[in-house]
């Protein structure tokens, strides 16, 4: 296994990302690797026109999440030991954007979970299926029971 330089951990803020983050913490201390952290605020519509309207269609709810989200973020950040200028806080797919900001960061290893919120029936949820298929770098994807 080559050096890794640059390490980005997705996380989703589910209930098993402490297991994830340690371990991207581990690797980036093994190989004296930059770490980047990125979540994503899913963007996918709740409701949708052609289906049962859940919720006002025109209610954006992405600002809200987005602050949240970032206050989740810093104190990750803070635990990790990760530089606040190494956070990444996006909107849309989770998994286009975990691939676009790894591109954008030149990282060479991107650490997630096995499964999160959208696979604990599956092999690998649905996020870290898209990344390891489209990543053009090495994709870990950390075993949660
Ligand atoms: P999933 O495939 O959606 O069940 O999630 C698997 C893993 O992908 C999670 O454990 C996270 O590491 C990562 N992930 C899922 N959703 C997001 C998100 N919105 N932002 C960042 N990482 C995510």
């Amino acid at each position: 296994m080559g050096s890794y330089k640059h390490i980005l951990l997705a996380v989703d803020f589910f209930d098993q990302n402490q297991s994830v983050a340690d371990k991207a913490k581990d690797l980036a201390e093994k190989y004296q690797a930059r770490l980047s952290i990125v979540h994503v605020v899913d963007t996918l519509p709740i409701a949708d026109p052609a289906y049962e309207m859940l919720m006002p269609f025109d209610m954006d709810l992405t600002a809200e999440f987005m602050a949240t989200a970032k206050t989740k973020l810093i104190a990750l950040a803070k635990e990790l030991n990760v530089d606040e200028a190494d956070l990444r806080l996006e909107a849309g797919s989770p998994k286009q954007e975990i691939i676009r900001v790894a591109e954008e960061i030149q990282a060479d290893l991107i650490v997630l979970g096995s499964h999160g919120r959208h696979g604990l029936a599956l092999l690998l949820g649905s996020t870290a299926n898209g990344v390891l298929h489209y990543a053009g770098c090495d994709v870990l994807a950390v075993r949660i029971q």
